[in-house]
């Protein structure tokens, strides 16, 4: 059985000597105590990834927090993947729904930055981490199947899928994300994250995707110390992509353990 994926982004939150003492810390406290069953992706702001490659051992890793959807090229203020691969990162966080929101990203965006991850897949190494979900007033209206049919369309039909690219769906609902203010201010319920994790699979089945059971799917959205493992085992899940609590070392790594003893 493939690790479960415990997945921290830290945003914008932290200087890079915070985020530095921060791996550090994660990397000491997961040596003296290793979870075996997990690999930990850590997403710093690109600015630390070199310093923290330095910091990060084995089952740690790292991702990228975006890219762009060239392969390298003239971009002011992006980061190409070709950078990402030779920072070391092994996964780029795509299509969150911070940059969505904050920076218009559309569907369309997300989808040629997952395909050019997929089209230098076997050069670079790169596996998108590609996050999808509904907002409040979607779910409200019964549109969390459309919404995560247009966004997953949006993908096959930039770079059709098939069983020799690796790539992760993080299922997040926006309502669910702690830090947005027009949310329910609640994670989502594992039996909720379950139902759409059906549908996500149900919708990669229709477009022909006869792998569906070896793409990991994690789910994102307030997920902590204490709810952590109800998403492994009710939720239908292979891991868990965590904002807030990954702010701080032993919360974080008490959300690895507690995956870790789930399975
Ligand atoms: C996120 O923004 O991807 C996220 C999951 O954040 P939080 O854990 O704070 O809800």
């Amino acid at each position: 059985m493939p690790p479960l994926l415990c997945i921290a982004n830290w945003k914008a939150n932290l200087t890079p000597e915070a985020e530095t003492v921060l791996a550090r810390t994660i990397q000491g406290i997961m040596q003296q105590s290793p979870a075996d069953n997990v690999e930990i992706v850590l997403t710093p702001t690109f600015v630390s990834l070199y310093e923290i490659g330095y910091e990060i051992d084995h089952p740690i890793v790292l991702a990228g927090q975006d890219c762009y959807w060239e392969e390298v090229g003239a971009a002011t203020g992006e980061v190409s993947p070709v950078a990402l691969a030779h920072l070391g990162c092994k996964y780029v966080l795509i299509g969150h729904s911070e940059r969505r929101i904050i920076f218009a990203e559309t569907n369309e965006m997300v989808a040629k930055k997952y395909a050019v991850l997929l089209k230098t897949q076997k050069k670079l190494g790169l596996v998108p981490i590609v996050c999808v979900g509904e907002t409040l007033m979607e779910r409200k209206n019964g549109k969390t199947r459309e919404i995560l049919e247009v966004q997953l369309s949006a993908l096959m039909k930039a770079m059709p899928f098939n069983k020799n690219f690796q790539i992760v769906i993080a299922y997040e609902p926006v309502w669910a994300i702690s830090t947005n203010q027009h949310g329910a201010r609640k994670n989502c319920d594992p039996s909720d994250c379950k139902e759409a994790i059906g549908m996500i699979k149900d919708i990669l089945h229709t477009h022909s995707i006869n792998a569906v059971n070896a793409i990991p799917l994690v789910y994102g959205g307030s997920v902590d110390e204490h709810n952590a493992s109800s998403y492994i085992t009710q939720g239908d899940v292979s891991g868990v992509l965590v904002g807030s609590a990954s702010l701080h070392a032993k919360r974080f790594c008490a959300i690895v353990h507690s995956l870790n003893t789930s399975i």
